[in-house]
């Protein structure tokens, strides 16, 4: 059965071997340029599973750790840090791991953050860059794939909790889920 069928505006997006060799050419970018190791620093929760197979990809050594960020709602103010690194980030060559880079505004709050902490050297590695609603510009230095302006669910990425563990990357309707934050789960986990 294709991918979703019948579920309205459900897409695939990256299926398992698209996301496995885009994992391995990144993780190939970073060992290269990395060759003393790197910390990476993944923002929770959707880049979990990115950062799992990303670290295990990789043939140089690495730390990994986790910040928490107070999400952004316009008109609340600027993000805060609800959860912070506990390695020393002093000297080391520090890579922001994220699942999707949409406004920008988390990765550009995330270096300044960082920056301010010795490291050596900072850089951003994403899975999927969103270029459309960029509000802050922000220097991506490793890009897994560049989508246009489509909502994305599964590997990571929820909506309300819902669509996190799928193994796919899919793109979906915000229309149908605002209506019914379930409406795809029958497609995508059966009834
Ligand atoms: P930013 O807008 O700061 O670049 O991204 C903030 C966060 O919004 C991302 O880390 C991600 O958790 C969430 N986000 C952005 N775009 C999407 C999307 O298409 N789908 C889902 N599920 N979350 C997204």
């Amino acid at each position: 059965m294709a991918f979703g069928f019948g579920a309205p505006g459900l897409e695939l997006l990256l299926d398992e071997p698209g996301i496995s060799a885009t994992v391995q050419r990144l993780a190939d970018e970073l060992s290269e340029r990395h060759e003393d190791g790197v910390v990476l620093v993944a923002v929770l929760r959707g880049s979990v599973p990115f950062l799992a197979d990303l670290a295990r990809a990789m043939s140089i050594r690495s730390v990994v750790d986790f910040v928490a960020l107070t999400s952004y709602t316009p008109g609340a103010g600027r993000v805060r840090i609800l959860m912070d690194v506990t390695t020393d980030l002093t000297d080391r060559d520090v890579v922001l791991v994220e699942e999707i880079v949409d406004t920008g505004l988390t990765s550009a709050f995330l270096l300044s953050e960082l920056g301010r902490r010795d490291v050596r050297s900072l850089s951003i590695c994403t899975l999927i860059n969103r270029p459309a609603r960029r509000v802050a510009p922000v220097k991506l230095d490793h890009v897994g794939l560049e989508i246009p302006d489509r909502y994305v669910i599964g590997y990571g990425l929820d909506h309300q909790g819902r669509y996190r563990n799928l193994r796919v990357l899919a793109t979906a309707d915000t229309d149908v889920l605002a209506k019914d934050p379930d409406a795809y789960v029958e497609a995508l986990y059966g009834a």
